[in-house]
């Protein structure tokens, strides 16, 4: 633990998989207007595969041959890494599979993991285009770290994994009712927090958490110290002597894919895919004993956050780190003003949201919870996407997935 990047390798064979429809429906022209030139310029090999419906990527990780490819990565919203993170957790070789470096080019109008990895690399604030060719660099320098993921269980019995985050009340609401305005792009959750705030409602349930009980042994993890902005050209540019561009010069050190190694189910019965969640008890049973329970069962919003953004300009967790085991749980108590919500969104553009001491705003770092709506219809989201509606719960897996980021 501690500084947790592993070796500079820079992955070769990457599969860039690109939704047509995200964000604004111009995730092509990005790429080939922002992104194509600059690895093709780093010698980074990439193949890539237009998505052509829902869960199109989530089917293909599920089959591929992963020792084909050293990374998987999207330029779309987080709506598709979901689907890709999925995919390769539902396969009979998920734990090998999920070794896999991951990556993201922000191409939708939900690119909060973007927004996320350019804000732990140290580089200020940036918006759209600038946000694209940050991951793009990123990407050509190939820094691969541990990502945690947090295993989501519903009532159904379906688990699902989710990198960013878990959300119920006023922001899934706005999360899945803006989808209609993503022809203004990132701007769609602005337009979406107003409309809702007009029409603010209480969302009524029971929400329980284990907390994380802080050793003063174990310091919160840290990202490294980025390098200067400059660093990220001159490596761009630079090439090992003898290589001429257009080689596969990194091919050697990419072959190391444990995916590749990993041995075939035998055709017995499919283990459960997944790491086991010990720390959650089955949803018909009670929490476990040292678990707590919220008092309150009037919310305006649940939001659970692992990544530091919830959209590109909004700053939701300015504690959370990539991989350090930690769900930042926030709710919002009934009895809010409008005016006062509206203040902490506009507060967490700049992650000052928590600093204004607002009464009905609550913050506790948990390893797990557990949400039990007590209304029949309702949205709850994981990573910006709708899932199933009713109880849920969910326990953190530090460091399951692997990222390339700055
Ligand atoms: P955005 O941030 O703009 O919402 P996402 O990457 O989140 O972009 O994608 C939005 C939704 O589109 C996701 O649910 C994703 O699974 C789905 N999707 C992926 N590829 C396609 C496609 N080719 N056509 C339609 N929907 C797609
Ligand atoms: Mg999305």
């Amino acid at each position: 633990d501690g500084v947790l990047y592993s070796e500079v390798r820079r992955p070769c064979r990457v599969m860039l998989l690109l939704n047509p429809h995200s964000g604004k429906g111009q995730a092509l022209s990005l790429f080939t207007g922002h992104v194509q030139r600059m690895l093709t310029e780093a010698g980074v090999p990439h193949t890539l595969v237009i998505t052509e419906r829902q869960n199109h990527a989530r089917e293909l990780v599920r089959e591929v041959d992963l020792s084909q490819w050293d990374a998987m990565v999207i330029i779309s919203g987080d709506g598709l890494l979901f689907e890709v993170v999925n995919g390769l957790m539902e396969r009979e070789d998920w734990e090998a599979a999920i070794q896999t470096p991951l990556g993201i080019l922000p191409g939708g109008s939900g690119n909060a993991l973007a927004a996320s990895i350019h804000h732990y690399s140290g580089s200020q604030p940036v918006s759209c285009e600038e946000l694209l060719v940050s991951c793009g660099f990123m990407l050509c320098k190939g820094l691969v770290s541990r990502m945690d993921l947090v295993s989501v269980h519903t009532a159904s019995n379906q688990r699902l994994f989710s990198f960013l985050s878990l959300a119920w009340g006023f922001v899934a609401d706005v999360d899945i009712e803006s989808e209609k305005y993503r022809h203004v792009g990132a701007a769609r959750f602005t337009v979406g927090t107003l409309v809702r705030l007009a029409s603010l409602r209480v969302y009524q349930g029971r929400l329980a958490y284990l907390p994380v009980e802080e050793p003063p042994s174990r310091p919160p993890a840290q990202v490294s110290p980025p390098p200067p902005a400059s660093a990220f050209c001159s490596s761009l540019l630079c090439r090992p002597s003898g290589a001429s561009p257009g080689q596969n010069t990194f091919h050697n050190s990419c072959n190391s894919n444990n995916a590749a190694k990993a041995k075939r189910g035998d055709g017995t019965a499919p283990a459960p895919r997944g790491p086991p969640d010990s720390l959650l008890a089955p949803l018909e049973q009670p929490v476990p004993g040292d678990w707590t329970v919220v008092e309150e069962e009037d919310f305006v919003l649940m939001l659970a956050m692992y990544q530091s953004h919830l959209a590109e300009d909004l700053l939701a967790a300015p504690g959370a780190a990539l991989e350090d085991g930690v769900i930042h749980l926030f709710y919002v108590k009934a009895g809010i003003s409008r005016t006062a919500l509206l203040r902490l969104f506009l507060a967490m553009e700049k992650g000052a949201h928590l600093a204004s001491s607002c009464p009905y705003l609550v913050h506790v770092k948990v390893r797990a919870l557990r949400l039990e709506p007590f209304s029949p219809k309702g949205v709850i989201t994981v990573d910006g996407e709708s899932v199933e509606y009713g109880p849920i719960q969910a326990q953190v897996h530090g460091g399951l997935a692997r990222l390339i980021s700055g």
